[in-house]
């Protein structure tokens, strides 16, 4: 079957791609094979002097770049800037600490010099999905290539054209053809790739049915495997919180990206004594939120990436409701072409229903109410998923509460959950294993060899 990138605001189709042949992926699989041995001898200056170019050429290119995002995909148009920007921000992260991460680390023991020393693995498939088509794979790419690896991208489906683009760039920025090379795969050959001996690692961003896949292959082989899943973050607002601008972040936390982040804010989980206002408030929020053409600068929310995205998340509203949940406003999707569902508040989402356990990746936020500290941290950590949190609280003890009893990747305390390339960023439960970004990030690929020397 062709992989089609088809406009998700008009429905259009863009462009049409034949997937690789099963042997033009072994080519490809061959060449970063033999480019690995000397890739990961070019001295470090020199990938960060590449590194550097690849952050230039982003910023550069932005305007075409950001279109491309946000007609393929349909984010509005002033976070695909962001995202460009986010992209050129981590190479240069990389560029600037890769010496630091990689310096070899003494420890001393009985023998008279004992230390480790980080080296790269190989060659490390990544498989990354659509929502941030360029920040996820870049965020994958600039510590495992300042590391000394070489990479393989199996980009979503619906994003041919993002893939291919960041395969040019990189490419232009001076690095070798093997260093990293973009694969047009369909699901079944995936398997296949990362079956071939000449694969040693695999990094997957993307759902729960992925991750499982892919992770059950890469423990039966034995090869190392980073898994970024979903979420259903809680966002908690607690009495002593400044009202007004959790109230605003919850909305921008529920919206970012049409919705469709893994570290979107999905439970909004407010104390009793405050919950009424909070909930009007945020109704209204969501309400003035503006949903519509994403190349438009004033647009907040997009369309959904694809038409089975769009269905899903209309399935999981009706589940709600169907258990029990009440709307208090939305619910539907919009009438007209592109994928458009309007910005949605439920409450009353019954914790025993099987869509509470489920992530709604699209402008749906869920309402719960908590009677103190303690059935706020039971709500929140009563999830499949352990991405992270945004606590908002300005009681010391509260704080230390919540740092301790939530079980996730992340706390952010009166601020919104966002990824930095100088903090490591993962989950824990079915939000996956592994971390990305920071020292830890990329560490994950790379191999912390002990050298003892009596
Ligand atoms: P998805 O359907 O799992 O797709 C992600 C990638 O995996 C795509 O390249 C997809 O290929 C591929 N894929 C899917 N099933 C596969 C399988 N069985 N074997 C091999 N490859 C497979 O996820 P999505 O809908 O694109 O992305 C949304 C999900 O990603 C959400 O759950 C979100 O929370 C999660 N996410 C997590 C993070 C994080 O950092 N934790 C960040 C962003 C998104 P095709 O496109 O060809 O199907």
């Amino acid at each position: 079957m062709a992989i089609e990138s088809i406009n998700p605001a008009t429905g259009k189709l863009l462009r049409s791609f034949d997937p690789l042949t099963d042997e033009a992926a072994r080519q490809k699989i061959a060449l970063a094979a033999e480019s690995f041995p000397t890739y990961c001898q070019v001295p470090l200056e020199h990938r960060a002097l590449w590194m550097r170019k690849l952050a230039f050429l982003l910023e550069h290119e932005i305007e075409d770049l950001s279109t491309l995002i946000t007609q393929e995909m349909g984010k509005p148009i002033e976070a695909a800037h962001f995202e460009i920007l986010k992209c050129a921000s981590v190479c240069r992260y990389y560029a600037e600490h890769a010496a630091r991460i990689l310096a070899p680390e003494s420890i001393p023991t009985d023998d008279s010099y004992s230390y480790v020393r980080w080296d790269p693995i190989g060659v490390v498939l990544a498989v990354m999905p659509w929502n941030f088509p360029f920040w996820q794979v870049f965020r994958f790419l600039a510590p495992a290539l300042m590391g000394g690896n070489v990479a393989l991208l199996k980009h979503a489906g619906n994003v041919p054209q993002c893939a291919l683009a960041i395969e040019s760039l990189v490419r232009r920025a001076g690095f070798p053809r093997g260093a990293f090379q973009n694969l047009l795969l369909e699901i079944p050959q995936v398997e296949k790739v990362l079956g071939d001996e000449r694969i040693a690692a695999v990094t997957v961003t993307g759902s729960e049915a992925a991750g499982r896949a892919i992770g059950a292959q890469a423990g039966w082989l034995i090869k190392k495997s980073v898994l970024e899943l979903g979420g259903s973050d809680p966002f908690i607002v607690m009495p002593s919180a400044d009202l007004d601008m959790a109230v605003e972040i919850a909305v921008r936390a529920r919206c970012v990206n049409s919705g469709q982040s893994c570290i979107a804010a999905k439970r909004f989980i407010v104390a009793d004594e405050i919950y009424d206002v909070f909930e009007s408030r945020f109704v209204a929020g969501m309400e003035a939120m503006r949903v519509g053409d994403p190349m438009k600068d004033d647009t907040d929310i997009g369309p959904l990436a694809t038409v089975r995205a769009l269905e899903l998340l209309e399935a999981q509203v009706n589940a709600a409701t169907h258990a029990g949940a009440r709307i208090l406003t939305g619910g539907e999707r919009m009438l007209g072409t592109g994928n458009y569902f309007e910005p949605t508040v439920l409450t009353g989402v019954p914790r025993t229903s099987a869509v509470y356990r489920e992530e709604f990746f699209g402008p749906v936020a869920m309402l719960f109410r908590a009677k103190d500290t303690e059935e706020a941290i039971e709500i929140a950590n009563d999830t499949p998923f352990g991405l992270s949190a945004s606590v908002w609280t300005r009681e010391p003890a509260e704080q230390q509460r919540f740092i301790s009893e939530l079980q996730c990747g992340g706390v952010f305390l009166n601020a919104i959950v966002a990824s930095d390339p100088r903090l490591p960023f993962g989950g824990i439960k079915r939000s996956g294993y592994g971390r990305e970004l920071s020292a830890a990030g990329m560490r994950e690929f790379l191999n912390a060899k002990t050298v003892v020397i009596s």
